[in-house]
């Protein structure tokens, strides 16, 4: 079905090229965390809204860490609604290895039909197409029944602490309480077999870093010692790794998970369901032929502790030091705490008193998970059902977190929507934060024209 007002929101050729053109100039600047370096990206998306006759407001705790929040505003007697907020963030992470890229991954280089260069996928693509949304509704005078603001981060690849944390926390009026936020992680498309399926992410999992520390006596290591506060750490990062935590089924990682199975037979999906239980779960996982599906499936049904960074005090190389410590990237299922995965640990170390370890919280973040039952999600799932008439949505759930943990304390439903169509043989998932990161061209303004139809229909009062 195509909207009676489609073309009055409909983006115009010269829009889509110039987005092609502005996705380049991001990825050109690198925009890497640490230290992300956001101000070139951010003075080009100024410059570019300015242009377009919006006044953004730039904010941050420091200069070099700046954030944007671009308002349209509805006009008085249109607006019947909180706003929508389209979130992007402005840094990358970075590139571990430039030379496996087939184009520097600071290139921006059209080639093969795809702009390639770090940031395409997360998120400097989204960056543009949520920009060219707000600009061409602006333009044509769209009128909105709601504010749509535009906002820009900085930070999110180390934990959004100078980015969307600090804008909820010191600057929230900026955002007015808004009734949804559309960010990253989402709106791609995933092939399986004949199958094309669209994630709108609806869950993220929490954060819960960990530091553990084991203590021992200290002395000269001329003398044979057995037990040490290093051999502890040593082993307590051996046991965390081979571990299997818990397993944590959620009604989101169901949904997600169950969706993937829905064009099956009726005996593939009970075989699939399997995996939920338990009991059996974790050995089922472990059937998976592909270790990064595998990984990723049970990310989703359990906490994870990764150890990441050891600490011994930076002592000399002939002292045993009195402590040590290893720091743990815990990765929390919904409704679980830092608090219920240091038990987890501690039953894996055999240490439920903590007598031997001690464990500290260096920061946490518990879960998050949104309605599906909106008129937006609604909304989105019509859309990507006209763009693209096979595909299947599916509501989805991440391992990761996003800038959406943090617009959640305002009470906002925030889905991962990106819309982007992938060939087959472009896999999302081994592209954000990986090597050879790009997007087609042709999928891209797909995504752009998807995105305006979505905000014209969802945001036009009939
Ligand atoms: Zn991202």
């Amino acid at each position: 079905m195509i909207s009676e007002n489609q073309t009055l929101w409909e983006p115009a050729e010269s829009d889509l090229q110039k987005a092609t053109r502005l996705v380049q100039s991001l990825i050109r600047i690198d925009s890497s965390n640490p230290p992300g370096n956001e101000t070139g990206i951010l003075d080009i998306l100024l410059w570019e809204l300015q242009s377009a006759g919006i006044t953004p407001v730039v904010v941050g705790a420091h200069s070099d860490r700046p954030n944007l929040v671009a308002k349209l505003a509805a006009a008085p007697e249109n607006r019947t609604a909180p706003p929508l907020v389209l979130s992007c963030h402005m840094d990358v992470v970075p590139v571990a290895n430039p030379d496996a890229w087939k184009y520097p991954p600071f290139s921006g280089e059209l080639a093969e039909g795809c702009i390639w260069g770090r940031g395409a996928v997360d998120m400097k693509g989204f960056a543009v197409m949520a920009l060219t949304a707000l600009t061409v509704l602006s333009r044509k005078h769209v009128p909105v029944n709601r504010d749509v603001i535009f906002v820009a981060v900085s930070d999110e690849e180390a934990g959004t602490e100078f980015g969307s944390k600090w804008l909820v926390e010191n600057r929230p009026d900026l955002l007015e309480n808004p009734e949804y936020v559309l960010n990253e992680v989402g709106g791609f498309t995933i092939h399986r077999g004949a199958h094309r399926f669209y994630p709108v992410q609806v869950a993220e999992k929490g954060v819960a870093w960990l530091r553990l520390t084991a203590r021992g006596q200290p002395g000269h290591s001329s003398m044979a010692v057995s037990e040490t506060s290093l051999s502890l750490i040593a082993d307590a990062i051996c046991k965390l790794s081979k571990a299997t935590l818990p397993w944590h089924v959620t009604d989101p990682a169901v949904n997600f998970l169950e969706g993937f199975t829905r064009v099956e037979s009726k005996t593939a999906q009970q075989v699939a369901k399997l995996i939920f239980s338990k009991r059996a779960g974790s050995s089922i996982v472990k059937m998976i032929p592909d270790p990064a599906q595998r990984a990723t499936v049970e990310a989703l049904l359990r906490n994870t502790a990764t150890p990441t960074r050891i600490d011994t005090g930076g002592g000399a190389l002939n002292v045993l030091p009195s402590s040590a410590s290893v720091d743990i990237d815990g990765r929390l299922v919904p409704g679980q705490t830092a608090e219920s995965l240091m038990n987890e640990i501690r039953k894996v170390l055999g240490d439920k008193k903590g007598e031997v370890y001690s464990i500290e919280i260096i920061r946490e973040a518990e879960g998050v998970v949104f309605p599906t039952d909106t008129p937006l999600f609604q909304a989105i799932e019509d859309v990507m059902l006209d763009a693209d008439p096979d595909g299947i949505v599916i509501p989805s759930m991440i391992p990761g977190f996003t800038d959406s943990n943090n617009y959640a304390k305002l009470g906002a439903t925030c889905y991962g929507f990106y819309p982007l169509k992938l060939d087959k043989g472009l896999d999302f998932a081994s592209m954000f934060h990986g090597d050879n990161e790009r997007i087609p061209e042709a999928g891209f303004h797909w995504g752009i024209r998807t995105l305006l139809e979505l905000l014209g229909r969802f945001l036009v009062t009939k």
